[in-house]
């Protein structure tokens, strides 16, 4: 018998625990831990609450974890309740999908005034993560920015755009409804340093804007090259700058603008006590297509800035790191210890991209420790014995299946799903 731990439930550690099952079958016990109570990272507090098609990705996670041979355990956090070290003795090998939860900062003075928030507080707070319950983003004034030019830019400034209606069939929380639904905001600004060419906005969440029941998307056809020149580009990308392209001729007669900013590089935030504008200087392509700037600054209205300009990854006592993600040759960090997902990669790719890593770990596990082989490692047996000793009540799956019950049962029908959005509430539903 082999025993596994995948550290993270999001996309890279189930994907992992499916190659593992399938090259190891009955000879294998995998262990995935999570910090939260509750599975799949991203997927339920990241990907964005009115894209239930996309979050369904989680029935397929789901027939993972009912396997004999898997094992959910949450509420751990591995570097804090147990370390590498311990987890290591206990497994054959670890694999650390923890994912890259931290906003990358602008770097740019004001960035810290109240009224800045990075994309991850932003998505989580909407999304019922419990550490962004009480974010309470400011939606009384008229104008937010949004920095950034990728698809979490655009899930940022759709939310803020959306109608209540819009929302019906969403599981977004009832908190972030109420105030989205009082929101006083009406013009939306998304930053991009570089150019439409450069844009990392994938044609379906492009798409949407132009359909919004109460937002238009608004351009500027001076910042576009000519229109052969988009022939060179990638298909997706083609088809993105093109669906960009038609925003101009969408009529401007709703009450909420999406305004796109691109060759626009922020400076600093400024305000009195909280942020009401953004200096922002005009830039142009070098020869490398990097952004310079031209030296042309010009400000920005903002009671509110969102950044959305990339994550990072926690770093864990005793696992090498460099200041965005693990250090890792092909995934592998050193003996026996692995890293999948965004903890490997860095945060780029969709939810699919993150099924080869896990796969490729499981063959580079698999030729080191054939299935068939075995080891005296204690596994889980091992691991929730020091929890107990140690005060951590873990979670398993059924845990997670009750939670995931109560939370439907109590929508209402036809509302945006209800959400737990404290530990104390999910603890709770388990009568702990
Ligand atoms: C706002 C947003 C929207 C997105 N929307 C889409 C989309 O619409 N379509 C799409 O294809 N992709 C989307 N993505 C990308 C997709 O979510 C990622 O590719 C994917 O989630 C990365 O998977 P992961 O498993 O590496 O990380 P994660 O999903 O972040 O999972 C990491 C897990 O590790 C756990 N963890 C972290 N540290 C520890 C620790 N020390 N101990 C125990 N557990 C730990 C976390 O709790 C989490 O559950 C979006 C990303 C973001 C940020």
């Amino acid at each position: 018998m082999r025993h596994f731990a995948i550290v993270g439930s999001g996309p890279a550690g189930f994907y992992t625990a499916e190659a593992l099952e399938k090259a190891y079958g009955e000879a294998a016990r995998i262990d995935i831990l999570d910090r939260y109570p509750v599975p799949y990272g991203l997927i339920r507090f990241g990907v964005a609450p009115d894209h239930q098609s996309l979050k369904a990705v989680s029935k397929r996670y789901d027939k993972t974890a009912e396997s004999a041979g898997v094992d959910f355990i949450g509420n751990v956090t591995i570097g804090r309740d147990v370390s590498i070290a311990e987890l290591r003795d206990l497994y054959d090998a670890v694999i650390l999908a923890t994912g890259a939860p931290h906003d990358r900062k602008l770097g740019i003075p004001g960035e810290e005034l109240p009224g800045v928030i990075g994309s991850a507080e932003f998505v989580g707070w909407y999304n019922g993560h419990p550490e962004f319950t009480d974010l309470d983003p400011f939606l009384a004034g008229s104008h937010a920015v949004v920095v950034g030019n990728g698809n979490v830019a655009l899930d940022c400034a759709r939310i803020l755009s959306k109608t209540r209606h819009e929302f019906e069939g969403s599981d977004i929380v009832g908190h972030a409804l109420e105030a989205l639904d009082a929101s006083a905001t009406r013009t939306i600004t998304i930053l991009g340093r570089r150019g439409p060419h450069q844009i990392a906005m994938t044609p379906k969440e492009l798409g949407e804007l132009g359909h919004l029941e109460a937002a238009v998307p608004v351009i500027d056809g001076a910042d576009f090259p000519p229109v052969e020149a988009d022939e060179s580009l990638e298909p997706g990308l083609r088809k993105s700058v093109t669906l960009l392209r038609g925003f101009a001729d969408l009529p401007q007669d709703k009450p909420k603008r999406m305004v796109f900013d691109f060759f626009a590089k922020p400076l600093r935030v400024e305000g009195e006590g909280r942020v009401e504008r953004v200096i922002v200087e005009r830039t142009e392509l070098d020869e490398k297509g990097a952004a310079r700037g031209t030296g042309h600054t010009y400000e920005v209205p903002a009671s509110l800035v969102i950044t959305a300009i990339g994550y990072s990854t926690s770093p864990i006592p005793d696992v090498p790191f460099d200041g965005g993600k693990f250090v890792n040759d092909a995934g592998r960090i050193a003996d026996r210890l692995y890293a999948v997902g965004w903890a490997r990669r860095g945060p780029t790719g969709t939810i699919g991209t993150n099924r080869p890593d896990g796969y490729e770990i499981a063959e580079q596990i698999a030729a080191a420790m054939p299935a068939g082989s075995s080891s005296e490692r204690e596994g889980a047996t091992g691991l929730k014995r020091l929890l107990e000793s140690r005060g951590v009540m873990p979670t398993d799956y059924d845990d997670w299946r009750k939670i995931e019950e109560t939370e439907v049962s109590r929508a209402r029908p036809g509302s945006p799903r209800e959400k737990f959005v404290r530990h104390r509430d999910w603890l709770q539903v388990l009568g702990r």
